[in-house]
């Protein structure tokens, strides 16, 4: 919430308050429910917000929670002042759960659609998707719709997709399907990855976040015209209704909603099968040799682990004996000069590599301006780590010229390819680079951070203090820096 606005907003909860306990006694004595979702939110000072659990919406990584709708409903409670409750559940229940009044709102990739719109109301839409029949690669599967009737299939109860189900039935009579009560689509992918069912249908979103975890599924048809995603609240809330349009409307005018998508999908590649199974293979038999050099380096520096892992599977794909022809060696694939700058006597030494190399990468992460935040800190970082930092600057400078923002990576990668042409490379300092390596370089870590995040999942991972975790994204490098040890600041020469 803005400065300016603060007073208006406090007379506005003191209003809440008063016309809550008022509208609390009135509906004690005449039991009519006349206290609206607002009220409650501001004056118990909590929003309950129902979500469901899926890497695209709602998630955990290192024990903090995470994802698209969390990071949205996170800034929608500080925008209000409140607390966020959020609890997660099936699409089902939560439609149900804004019926009830056991959520204010349904921040769960739900799509806005007529039936639906009998029960619950919605807010603006934020994100646009394709509903798509999923099923092995490797089985048999339907040539077009007419096909469907043969097919052993099963969606989410109460889902959008049950309603695409239901509507093909009028043209296919015999089509017919089992409903799942699931948390996500997840499970149902799981089925048709063990063979329980033959298809299932998730939303594009979803499906381009996590196919990767199913090199084995893939999209056979596009089942739906594009379909609206957005927030469901209860129906006649014309307050809260109003705060969720001038939030959204807000958070796309200052381009955080743009960022945030990027955050959440802007990584997706489209990886092979091959690439995800080869990192999958990688992961089981070469990883747990080095998975604790590289948790010990994460809690040494407050790096996030797995982005450590991540960093070394793209340089060396964790071989500790990998040279390259131009003499870099190890895990983390160190020069003999960096090698000499961080003290690493032995670069195909495993932990001496890790350790050096998260040392470079905070002070690569130094080198960029302070009043770029995590995480495009960190792909700048890692890009001009890969192809100098005179070649970034350039592609900063083009892009600026461009009138996009140099200081978002989404941005600056659009223009880092650019430097390979003469055109532009001969109006810059630094020249000619190959400018779409840095920009595959980084893509690829940030598909190795997320396949870690979906394979540890499950994992009991030794718990790390609350404040080594804090998101670096709300204090600058320079105030992580100074809560490392001293000889580790010695070591980083800044
Ligand atoms: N958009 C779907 C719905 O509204 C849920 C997302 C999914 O399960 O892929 O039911």
């Amino acid at each position: 919430m803005k400065a300016e606005t603060n007073q208006y907003w406090r007379a506005f909860k003191l209003v809440a308050i008063v016309s809550f306990f008022v509208g609390l006694s009135a509906s004690l004595t005449t039991c009519s429910p006349s206290i609206s979702p607002i009220d409650e939110i501001l004056a118990t000072g909590e929003i309950r917000v129902v979500t469901r659990e899926n890497p695209a919406t709602y998630t955990f990584n290192n024990g903090q929670a995470t994802g698209f709708e969390y990071d949205l409903a996170k800034k929608f409670a500080e925008y209000l002042d409140v607390e966020l409750n959020i609890y997660s559940s099936s699409v089902s229940q939560a439609l149900q759960d804004i019926e009830n009044g056991r959520a204010h709102i349904a921040a769960a990739g739900l799509s806005i659609t007529e039936a639906r719109k009998l029960d619950v109301d919605f807010g603006p839409d934020y994100q646009e998707v394709t509903q798509q029949l999923i099923g092995r690669r490797d089985k048999k599967q339907p040539k077009d719709l007419s096909d469907l009737p043969d097919f052993k299939i099963a969606v989410l109860a109460d889902s959008s997709h049950l309603e695409r189900l239901i509507q093909l039935q009028a043209n296919f009579p015999d089509l017919e399907w089992d409903t799942q009560n699931a948390d996500s689509t997840i499970e149902l992918m799981q089925s048709v990855k063990n063979g329980d069912i033959e298809l299932t249908i998730v939303d594009s979103n979803e499906f381009a976040v996590t196919q990767r975890y199913f090199p084995k599924l893939s999209s056979l048809i596009e089942l739906s015209e594009i379909q609206r995603i957005a927030w469901a609240m209860p129906q006649h809330s014309p307050s809260l209704q109003k705060e969720i349009n001038t939030f959204f409307t807000t958070l796309e005018s200052s381009g955080e909603l743009d960022q945030l998508k990027e955050l959440h999908f802007g990584y997706i590649n489209s990886f092979d099968y091959f690439e995800v199974t080869n990192f999958k293979k990688d992961y089981e038999n070469r990883f747990p040799e080095f998975r604790n050099f590289f948790l010990q380096a994460g809690i040494d520096y407050g790096i996030d682990w797995k982005l450590l892992a991540a960093v070394s599977y793209q340089e060396s794909h964790w071989r500790k004996n990998a040279v390259s022809p131009t003499g870099v060696k190890g895990l983390m694939m160190l020069t003999k000069n960096t090698a000499a700058e961080m003290n690493v006597t032995d670069r195909k030494d495993p932990q001496q590599s890790i350790d050096g190399g998260a040392r470079y990468l905070l002070k690569m992460q130094a080198k960029i301006p302070q009043r770029i935040q995590f995480p495009d800190r960190l792909w700048f970082a890692l890009a001009g780590y890969n192809v100098g930092f005179g070649h970034l600057e350039d592609a900063r400078i083009l892009t600026q010229r461009a009138g996009k923002n140099a200081d978002l990576w989404s941005d600056v990668r659009e223009y880092l390819p650019l430097l390979s042409e003469k055109k532009y490379y001969s109006t810059l300092r630094f020249g000619k680079a190959r400018g779409s390596e840095p920009v595959k370089y980084v893509e690829n870590i940030r598909d190795y951070h997320d396949l870690l995040i979906w394979l540890t999942r499950n994992e009991n991972m030794p718990t790390i203090d609350d404040e080594e975790l804090s998101e670096p994204d709300d204090e600058t490098l320079f105030q992580r820096l100074e809560k490392l040890k001293p000889n580790v600041i010695k070591s980083l020469n800044l």
